[in-house]
C-alpha cells in the first residue's frame, strides 16, 4: 500500500478511507494514470473539480471519488452505460518481478529431464542429437519433481524439457466458458507449457512447474484415439495447440509428421495451431483434405509488444504461404483481438495483408476479443510491467472472466465480419467463447452443433 498517497487522497478530501476504500482508488488511480498519461498531482486537482465530493460527507464522499474515476477510467462504456461496480475488477497493486526469465528468440533448451520410463525414447535421443551440450538428468517422474522443487513465477520460461509418458490425460472436449456458445471442439492433449511468451497466456496461471512437459508415448495417445473414435457417431474437429503451440518446437519433437500420417485416414478434421514458422517437416508430408495448419495473427504492433519470442506477423504469413502452396488446408484465429486507439486501422490492415498474401478460402477464421480469468491480470502485471492489455475497458463477465463490455464486443466481430467478408464470402468464420446475443449480431447460428456442423460441413 503506498501510506503516502493514502495520507495525500484523506488530506485533499477531508475523509478517512479504510483498507478496502483505499485499494479501490489507488488501483483506479493506478490505472488513470497509465492510460491517460497524467501526473497523480493533476490526476488529484481533476477530482477536485469534477467529483462533487465537498458536497458529501462519510462514506458517500468516498463514493463520489470513486465514481468519478470510474468514469475517467472506463471513458467509452461509460459514455454507452451506467457501469455496475460489481463488474469491476480492481485487483491490488502487484510489485514487478525481480529477475523474470525472459524468453528468447531462438529456443535453447537449459536441463533435459526425463522420466525413467522414456530413456532411450526417439524424443531424449532428438535433443541430445540436436544439443549435445545439454544437461540431461533422470527423473523418477514429472509429478515428483515438481512436488519436490518449489516453483517461482519469476522462472515461469525458464526453458526446462520434462519428456514424460502421459497416462492419463491424453483427449478431452475443450471446455470452452460458461454459459457461452461452443464450436464441438476436442483437444489432443500433447504437451503443456509453451516456447512463446504472449503476455495475455493463460497458461501463466494455471501452470505450477516451470518449463515444457513432452510426452514421449504418441502410440499411447494413437490406441486412446482409436478408442475414442469407435464411439463417434460423426466427425469432429480435433486439435492441438491449447497448451503448447503445436509447431513452436516441431523441428525437435516431429510431433507433426507422426499426427499427420495418422490422421490423414481418419473422419475428423485434425488441426495444428500455430504462431510459428517451423513448418519444414510440414513441408515433407503429403497434404490430406482434413489436416488443417492454422495461425493466430495480430497486427505486428501487437506481436512486437504481448507475444514475446514468436516469429513475427510477415514469418507467420509466409509459412502459411508456403503450407497452402503445398496443399494444405490452412485457417487462421484472430485471437485475441485486441481493443486500443487504432485497432481499427490495424486490424483492417492485418485483414487487407492475410488476403493479399494468401488465397481464399480457409478451413475456417475463428475470432475472440481478450478474455481471462481474473488470476491471470496481476500476473501479467508482475511479469509484463509494460503491458497495457489489461488496462483496457474490461468487466467482470457472466463467465467470471474479464472481457470487454458487450456492446465493444459486438462492434468489433461485426466490423471484422465485414472487413473479412469484404474479401472472402466462402470461409466459415465463427466466434471463440462467445455468448449467444453476440453470435445473434453476427450470424444465424444458434447452438454449439449448429456451429459444429457448419465447420466440419464446409470441410468433409
Ligand atoms: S503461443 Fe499460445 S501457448 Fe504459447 S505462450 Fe503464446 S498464447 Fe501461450
Amino acid at each position: 500500500m503506498n501510506k503516502k498517497l493514502k495520507k495525500e487522497i484523506e488530506k485533499k478530501f477531508c475523509c478517512r478511507l479504510n483498507q478496502n476504500q483505499y485499494q479501490d482508488l489507488e488501483r483506479l488511480i493506478f490505472e488513470v494514470e497509465r492510460r491517460q498519461n497524467i501526473s497523480t498531482a493533476r490526476l488529484i486537482d481533476y477530482l477536485k473539480i469534477n467529483s462533487g465530493y465537498d458536497k458529501r460527507t462519510g462514506k458517500n464522499r468516498f463514493l463520489a471519488l470513486k465514481n468519478c474515476l470510474v468514469k475517467y477510467r472506463y471513458p467509452l462504456t461509460s459514455a454507452h452505460e451506467d457501469i455496475n461496480k460489481k463488474k469491476l475488477f480492481l485487483n491490488k497493486i502487484q510489485p514487478v518481478l525481480k529477475n523474470n526469465w525472459v524468453v528468447r528468440k531462438t529456443f535453447k533448451p537449459a536441463t533435459l529431464f526425463f522420466e525413467k520410463e522414456t530413456r532411450g525414447s526417439y524424443l531424449v535421443k532428438n535433443f541430445q542429437r540436436q544439443f549435445p551440450n545439454l544437461k540431461i538428468k533422470q527423473i523418477s517422474t514429472f509429478k515428483n519433481y515438481f512436488k519436490n522443487n518449489q516453483f517461482k513465477i519469476a522462472k515461469l520460461k525458464k526453458p526446462l524439457v520434462f519428456i514424460t509418458k502421459e497416462t492419463r490425460d491424453f483427449l478431452k472436449p475443450c471446455p470452452c466458458t460458461k454459459n457461452h456458445l461452443g464450436c464441438g471442439y476436442w483437444i489432443f492433449n500433447l504437451g503443456y507449457g509453451c516456447p512463446f511468451d504472449c503476455s495475455y497466456c493463460y497458461l501463466q496461471q494455471y501452470t505450477n512447474s516451470p518449463g515444457i512437459v513432452l510426452p514421449a508415448n504418441l502410440d499411447d495417445f494413437f490406441t486412446q484415439f482409436d478408442r475414442f473414435e469407435k464411439k463417434l457417431t460423426g466427425p469432429v474437429r480435433i486439435g492441438t495447440g491449447e497448451f503448447l503451440d503445436s509447431l513452436a518446437l516441431d523441428h525437435i519433437t516431429n510431433y507433426s509428421s507422426r499426427l499427420i500420417s495418422y490422421f490423414r485416414n481418419k473422419k475428423v478434421l485434425f488441426e495444428l495451431k500455430t504462431k510459428s514458422d517451423k513448418i519444414e517437416n510440414i513441408l515433407r508430408e503429403k497434404p490430406a483434405s482434413n489436416i488443417i495448419i492454422s495461425w493466430s495473427l495480430n497486427p505486428e504492433k501487437i506481436v512486437n509488444s504481448e507475444e514475446k519470442g514468436t516469429p513475427r506477423l510477415q514469418e507467420r504469413l509466409a509459412a502459411a504461404k508456403k503450407v497452402q502452396n503445398a496443399g494444405f488446408k490452412v485457417a487462421f484465429h484472430f485471437d485475441p483481438i485486441i481493443y486500443y486507439k487504432n485497432w481499427e486501422k490495424d486490424y483492417q490492415e492485418l485483414t487487407r495483408l492475410l488476403y493479399k498474401k494468401l488465397s481464399p478460402p480457409f478451413a475456417w477464421i475463428s475470432l475472440g476479443t481478450l478474455r481471462a480469468n481474473r488470476q491471470l491480470k496481476p500476473i501479467v502485471e508482475q511479469r509484463f510491467p509494460k503491458s497495457d492489455i489489461f488496462y483496457g475497458e474490461l468487466f467482470i463477465g457472466e463467465d467470471k472472466k474479464i472481457r470487454y463490455p458487450q456492446f465493444l464486443r459486438e462492434t468489433i466481430y461485426t466490423k471484422m465480419f465485414r472487413w473479412i467478408r469484404h474479401f472472402d464470402s466462402k470461409t466459415p468464420l465463427y466466434l471463440c467463447m462467445e455468448n449467444k446475443n453476440i453470435w445473434k449480431a453476427v450470424s444465424t447460428l444458434k447452438t454449439t452443433k449448429n456451429i459444429e456442423n457448419y465447420l466440419i460441413k464446409n470441410n468433409l
